[in-house]
């Protein structure tokens, strides 16, 4: 399995968009991996997770085939991870040569979400389609088993964590899960995960009902690690980075890194 990293930023990016503090200054002017995008990755150029408003940006700056993706698995409605309506754009004479059908997949509120925007003349269901996941139920997409499990975020609606399974090979993707309800963990029992990606919002600084921070994803590995699901083959990458973390792309790599967790960055890429 390969996972492209194309955004690895919190909701307002980093630099921030409208942000003067001193951390968006400081990415600003030292760029390279400081540069952060809104939240999204591509699972072995098929699967994409997320729908961010800098999906496009990612087309033009890192190559994502949009045109020929087919699955999107979205996580949860927050406007950094789901703007549907840039799906608008797929439809007549927006966008020629198009005989497929891109689907979405997530919870209730991303259904209502899209029957809102996906509505009236011309816009069929042949062209944006989308399919409400139930939690800890799998389904099949493209030859992957994928599983929505229950993560510890917005309250008002389910907000999802997923498990990618294929040929033996399993990828747990997660952002703004804070840490796992214990039915997630349950389901988690039995499974071996060869890469898993979280949620590193918040820094130094412990969190865990909303977002995770450093403590909390170290947390996370050790208690995945304890029950079997993780050993020294599984890949850790952390991800969804704030500038209210306070914490640069050389400062995560010295918080995390010597707890084996590795730090994404956008363009960067996590095989197994
Ligand atoms: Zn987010
Ligand atoms: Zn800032
Ligand atoms: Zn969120």
């Amino acid at each position: 399995m390969k996972l492209q990293y194309f955004g690895t930023a919190a909701a307002e990016g980093w630099p921030g968009v409208f942000c003067r503090c001193e951390y968006c200054r400081e990415a600003a002017r030292l760029g390279g991996k400081n540069i952060r995008t809104r939240s999204q990755a591509l699972l072995d150029g098929r699967i994409l997770f997320d729908l961010p408003p800098d999906t496009y940006l990612h087309m033009l700056r890192d190559g994502l085939d949009l045109p020929h993706i087919r699955s999107v698995l979205i996580t949860h409605t927050h406007q950094d991870h789901f703007y549907p309506e840039e799906l608008g754009f797929r439809y007549g004479v927006f966008a020629r040569g198009v005989d497929d059908t891109l689907t979405l997949y997530g919870n209730d509120a991303m259904a209502a979400a899209l029957e809102r925007v996906i509505t009236g003349e011309g816009k069929s269901r042949e062209v944006v389609d989308w399919r409400e996941i139930a939690p800890y139920q799998p389904i099949e997409i493209e030859g992957y088993t994928v599983s929505a499990m229950l993560a510890s975020h917005d309250r008002g609606e389910r907000c999802y964590i997923y498990l990618v399974e294929k040929e033996g090979q399993t990828l747990l993707y997660g952002n703004d899960t804070g840490l796992f309800p214990e039915k997630t963990w349950e389901y988690l029992a039995d499974k071996k995960l060869g890469l898993v990606s979280l949620d590193c919002t918040t820094g130094y600084a412990k969190e865990g009902r909303n977002h995770m921070g450093v403590p909390d994803v170290i947390e996370v590995k050790r208690r995945l690690t304890a029950m079997g699901c993780a050993d020294e083959s599984t890949r850790f990458v952390a991800t969804h980075f704030s500038h209210n973390g306070r914490l640069l792309h050389h400062e995560l790599e010295a918080a995390l890194s010597p707890h084996g967790i590795g730090v994404a960055y956008d363009g960067m890429t996590a095989e197994v």
